[in-house]
This record gives C-alpha cells, sequence and structure tokens, in this order.
C-alpha cells in the first residue's frame, strides 16, 4: 500500500513520499529482531517525519515477537536442567498454570524481568526454594561465585583490569587493578594481587 502524496503535518505540501528501511534490534537477553523504520520525505520543506508514527508500532511488534521466544526458550531450559514448571511455581509462590499462560505469550513485563533475573541467576532459584533464607542466600552466593572463579581461571578469561592466573589445581593469583576516580592516563595504577585458595 502506497502512501506517498500524504499530507507533510510541517508545510501541508501533498508531495511527500515515504522511505522503509529495515533496522535490527536485539530483546534483552533474546534472540535479533528486524522492523521497519519508516518515514516521510517532504520534498517541499525537506522535513523527515514518521506521520503515523509506525517505527514505534512495527519496534514494539518485533520486540514482543522476541521476548515470546525467548520466554518459550528460557521455560523450557528450565525444564530441561530439572526446574519444571511446577517447581517454578511453587519456589517464586505463583499461582498453578502461571507458566503455562506466560509461555502462550500471555506474559507480563514483571514475568519478563523474574525470568531475566533467573536466567542470568539461576542458582536463585534454590535461595527462593528455602523462601529466600539470609543464610542460604549467601551460601549460594559464595558458592556460586566460588564456581564462576574457578571456571574464569580455566578459561583463563582475564579482562583489562582483572585476570586469574592459575597458581596449582587449588590456588588462583587474582590481579585488580584499581582506578583513582580523578585518575588520567599518566599517572601509576595501584594493583591489589590477592591469592584465592580453593578448597574442596
Ligand atoms: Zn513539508
Amino acid at each position: 500500500m502506497s502512501k506517498d502524496n500524504t499530507v507533510c503535518p510541517a508545510c501541508g505540501s501533498k508531495d511527500t513520499h515515504r522511505h522503509e528501511t529495515i533496522s535490527t534490534a536485539y530483546a534483552t537477553l533474546g534472540s535479533a529482531f528486524t522492523y521497519a523504520d519508516v518515514y516521510y520525505l517532504c520534498n517541499s520543506c525537506k522535513e523527515e517525519i514518521d506521520i503515523f508514527n509506525e517505527t514505534d508500532q512495527n519496534f514494539q511488534a518485533g520486540e514482543k515477537e522476541a521476548q515470546k521466544q525467548f520466554v518459550q526458550q528460557a521455560i523450557e531450559y528450565m525444564s530441561n536442567n530439572g526446574v519444571g514448571m511446577a517447581l517454578f511455581e511453587r519456589v517464586f509462590e505463583l499461582p498453578t498454570r502461571t507458566l503455562a499462560r506466560w509461555k502462550e505469550g500471555n506474559f507480563s513485563s514483571s514475568a519478563l524481568s523474574l525470568l531475566h533475573v533467573v536466567i542470568t541467576f539461576p542458582w536463585i532459584i534454590k535461595v527462593a526454594e528455602k523462601k529466600f533464607s539470609p543464610e542460604y542466600a549467601n551460601h549460594e552466593l559464595i558458592s556460586a561465585a566460588a564456581s564462576k572463579f574457578v571456571e574464569q581461571a580455566h578459561n583463563s578469561i582475564s579482562h583489562s583490569n582483572f585476570s586469574i592466573e592459575v597458581k596449582s589445581e587449588t590456588t588462583f593469583l587474582a590481579k585488580v587493578s584499581a582506578y583513582n576516580e580523578s585518575d588520567t592516563k599518566i599517572s601509576p595504577r595501584v594493583t591489589y594481587n590477592e591469592t584465592a585458595r580453593i578448597v574442596g
């Protein structure tokens, strides 16, 4: 459907031409999606205006589809890793069939946020199972951090200001460079060396 010759809201001219390009965006933790970026060029005043707000609507529709996919994949991923829908509903005190509704695309932005948190920090499920007991939460946090620490050490991952060196099977040397707020590129950095022993 051509919408050329639409009245320009800036100058009233009908000498307008509709332009459409395809843009790509990413849903949070989800897949890429494309949407049509639309604007009308007025040949009289040269204004570029998205007269019918089509770009925003297209973006939201594309994002919603990508979010639906993320929700389905997150629920399937959890099921494949021992967290069934009933367990998830029980630990987070959600009504039964909540996840079935989410899976069908009927989810709120709070539901989406909860899934973002759970997928990023899966151990939160165990914490929820223990009714968010502070001691248990600390225990899970520390063991998750220790596992991640060991995993990074073995992968030799280093960041510009953080590196881990494997000294032996159980000892790792963590080097953290600290930067002063008012520091410039010239002044020396403070470097902390921390030796961590992983037990067990
Ligand atoms: Zn115009």
